[in-house]
């Protein structure tokens, strides 16, 4: 069986690639390999994921995966963007960036508060690999007045799905999947790995 790094210690990470990937390779947490995280000092998400990627690949001499995600607001210029997960600064969690979010919108109006998900995952073959395999997933919402929801993580309370009438917390993890920017990328890589 083939092995594959995966650029990230998260366990439902991990399950959910494993799932996608219909446990055709052998995954291996970069952890296992005593592999450390790399600063994320790429401007894009592209450049982010890349260098998560090429970090496992080289130190763990194996073929690597990694992702990186965020959410993008238009009437924040496309921020939080590559620095979602520190919004609200490296020591705060999910809660704070939501409540930042909002107050930073405060006087937005619904058909301004449009925002999107990004997801990048990258596939290195080896980590000098001069043409990476980069799959991209988007997904356009908006952001509500008030966090709804219990499920998910991150933002999802606020991104709201004009469509469903819901907010991406009020969906449940298969449906969110369905539609999502991860499930998108997770869909492209999937197409190309098991081909
Ligand atoms: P990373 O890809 O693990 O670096 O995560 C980036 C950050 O983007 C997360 O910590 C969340 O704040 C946000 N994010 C990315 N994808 C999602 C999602 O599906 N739901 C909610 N927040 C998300």
């Amino acid at each position: 069986m083939d092995k594959i790094l995966l650029a990230s210690n998260n366990s439902n990470k991990i399950k959910e690639f494993d799932e996608i990937l219909e446990h055709k390779f052998e995954l291996i947490p970069q952890s296992k390999l005593n592999i450390n995280e790399v600063e994320e000092t790429g401007l894009t998400f592209v450049e982010n994921a890349i260098l998560k990627a090429r970090n496992a690949a080289k130190i763990g001499n194996l073929p690597a995966i990694a992702d990186d995600s965020g959410i993008e607001v238009d009437a924040l210029s496309g921020r939080p963007g590559i620095f979602s997960a520190r919004y609200a600064g490296r020591q705060k969690d999910d809660n704070d960036n939501n409540k930042l979010l909002l107050e930073e919108l405060i006087d937005i109006p619904f058909k301004e508060r449009t925002a999107r998900y990004q997801c990048v995952i990258v596939f290195m073959p080896y980590f000098d690999h001069p043409i990476p395999k980069i799959y991209c997933g988007t997904w356009e919402g908006y952001i509500g007045f008030e966090e709804r929801g219990e499920n998910g993580f991150g933002y999802d309370p606020l991104f709201f799905l004009p469509d469903l009438d819901c907010t991406a917390a009020q969906l449940s993890k298969i449906e969110k999947n369905k539609i999502s920017h991860r499930g998108k990328a997770l869909d492209l890589l999937k197409t190309d790995l098991l081909r």
